[in-house]
C-alpha cells in the first residue's frame, strides 16, 4: 500500500490545488441558494470552468472535452474538491455513470453528440435502472420498450431517480423480451426526458429536499439509434454502469468525521465512559476506512479496478454518519429537534441525521452489501438465487 503520490501524481495535486484556490469557493464561506434553480445556474457555471480547466472529467478522451487523465488523478481531484463548497452535485450521476457507460459501449454518432455538451455542463443526466417493485432485484424490472415501425415504445415506471427533474437525458434499463430469463431480456437506451410522454414527479424528502423523483413513461417514443445495447444486453450494459459507480473511490463522502466531531461539541460532551467508548470506535472506523481507501487507490495507481471491497467502506460510513448525527443530536438536548437551513454546522448535523437512512439504501442497501461482503470478499457459500434463469 502507497501513502504518498507518486511524482507525477503530486504535480497534478499541486495543480489542481491551485486551480481549486484561485477559483472554487471555500468551505463555511456561508454560501447558500435561493432555490433549485439558483443552485443549478451555479453548478452548471461551475462544470464549464473546470471544462475549460481539463477537470470536469478528467479519466474521459479529450476529444469530448474531458481530461484524458487517468483514475488516480480522478480521485486525487476529487479528494481536493471536497476541500472546497462546490456545486457539483447535478453531474455526479451523469458524468460518473452515464456518460462513461455511453463512452464505452455506445457508437460513433451517439458519442459524439452527446459527450460534449454533458462533459461541459450543458447537459445533465439521470440512471433510470430501479422500480417501485425491482431495486436490490434490479433484473425483475418491468418497464417494457416494445418494437413499432422502427422505434422503441416505452411504457411503464422507474423510481427514486436522482436528479430527473433537472435532467436533459436518461440512461434507460426497459424489458424488451417477456420469454427471455429476466436478466436476458432487458435492453439499454438513451431517452429524451423531455419527450413526450415522459412525465417526472419530484418526491419531497424528509430532508426537506426532492433530489429523486417517480418517472412515468406513456408510449414514450425512443428511436432505434438511441439503443445502447443489442436488444437483450441491458444487464451487461447495466454492469458497465455499476462498475463506474465504483470507481468513486477516495472521495471524501463521509458527512461527519470524529475530530470535527470533537471541535463541534468540545471535549466535555465525551466526558462519560460510554460516549468516550464511541468517539474510540468511530475513530477507530475512520482510520480503518481510510486505509481500506488508500488500498484503493493503491490499486488504482497500479491500473486495477475497484472489487467488492469497496462495500465494506459504504457499510460503514452510511451506519457511523447516522449514529454520530444521533450522538449530536442527543447533546443539545431540546434544540436538537430545530431544524433549518441557517443554522451553520448545525444545519450539517441536521442533514446527516436525516438522509443517513438514504445513504443506507442507494446504491446498494446495508444487507445487499453484507451478502456481497460474504460471498465475494469471504468466499461464503452464495444466498439461494431460486430466481436464477427463471422467466
Ligand atoms: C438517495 C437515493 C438515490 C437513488 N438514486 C437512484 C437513481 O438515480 N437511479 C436509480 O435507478 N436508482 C436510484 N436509487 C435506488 C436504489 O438503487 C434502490 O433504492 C436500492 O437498490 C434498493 O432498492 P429498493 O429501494 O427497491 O429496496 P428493496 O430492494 O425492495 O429492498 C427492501 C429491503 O429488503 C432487503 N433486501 C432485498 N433483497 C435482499 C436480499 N437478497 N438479501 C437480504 N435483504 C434483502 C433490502 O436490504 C431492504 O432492507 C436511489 C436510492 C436512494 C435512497
Amino acid at each position: 500500500m502507497d501513502f504518498s503520490d507518486t511524482p507525477s501524481d503530486a504535480a497534478f495535486r499541486s495543480r489542481a490545488r491551485a486551480w481549486l484556490e484561485a477559483h472554487a469557493p471555500k468551505r463555511g464561506a456561508g454560501r447558500t441558494f435561493k432555490d433549485d434553480m439558483d443552485l443549478l445556474r451555479a453548478a452548471r457555471g461551475w462544470q464549464a470552468a473546470k471544462a475549460d480547466a481539463g477537470f470536469a472529467a478528467i479519466t474521459l478522451p479529450k476529444k469530448y472535452g474531458g481530461g484524458g487523465g487517468t483514475a488516480i488523478e480522478q480521485v486525487i481531484y476529487r479528494q481536493e474538491e471536497a476541500r472546497f463548497d462546490t456545486p457539483f452535485g447535478v453531474y455526479e450521476i451523469g458524468l460518473g455513470m452515464c456518460i462513461p457507460t455511453l463512452i464505452e459501449i455506445g457508437s460513433d454518432a451517439l458519442k459524439e453528440r452527446y459527450a460534449r455538451p454533458a462533459i461541459c455542463g450543458k447537459e445533465i443526466w439521470c440512471q433510470l435502472f430501479s422500480e417501485p417493485s425491482a431495486g436490490s432485484d434490479l433484473a425483475a424490472l418491468r418497464t417494457r420498450a416494445e418494437l413499432v415501425d422502427g422505434s422503441w415504445r416505452v411504457n411503464g415506471q422507474k423510481l427514486w431517480s436522482t436528479g430527473a427533474q433537472f435532467s436533459d437525458f436518461g440512461l434507460l434499463l426497459a424489458r424488451t423480451d417477456l420469454n427471455a430469463p429476466k436478466h436476458a431480456g432487458l435492453t439499454m437506451f438513451i431517452i429524451d426526458m423531455k419527450a413526450a410522454g415522459v412525465e417526472v414527479r419530484p418526491i419531497k424528502q424528509m430532508t426537506g429536499e426532492a433530489e429523486f423523483n417517480e418517472v412515468f413513461f406513456s408510449d414514450a417514443i425512443i428511436p432505434d439509434d438511441h439503443r445502447l445495447t443489442v436488444p437483450g444486453g441491458g444487464w451487461k450494459g447495466a454492469m458497465t454502469t455499476l462498475m463506474f459507480e465504483r470507481l468513486n473511490v477516495g472521495a471524501d463522502i463521509g458527512l461527519i468525521d470524529t475530530l470535527g466531531l470533537l471541535d463541534l461539541l468540545g471535549t466535555d460532551a465525551f466526558a462519560d465512559d460510554l460516549a468516550r467508548d464511541l468517539l474510540a470506535r468511530w475513530y477507530l472506523n475512520d482510520r480503518g476506512l481510510k486505509l481500506l481507501g488508500y488500498r484503493a487507490v493503491t490499486g488504482l495507481a497500479k491500473g486495477q479496478m475497484p472489487g467488492p471491497e469497496q462495500s465494506i467502506t459504504k457499510l460503514y460510513l452510511g451506519r457511523q454518519a447516522q449514529e454520530m448525527a444521533d450522538f449530536v443530536l442527543d447533546q443539545r438536548r431540546e434544540y436538537g429537534a430545530l431544524t433549518g437551513k441557517d443554522l451553520g454546522d448545525w444545519s450539517a448535523i441536521e442533514r446527516a441525521w436525516s438522509f443517513g437512512a438514504a445513504m443506507r439504501i442507494a446504491g446498494g442497501t446495508d444487507e445487499i452489501l453484507r451478502n456481497i461482503i460474504a460471498e465475494r470478499v469471504l468466499g461464503l457459500p452464495s444466498e439461494p438465487r431460486a430466481d436464477k434463469g427463471v422467466r
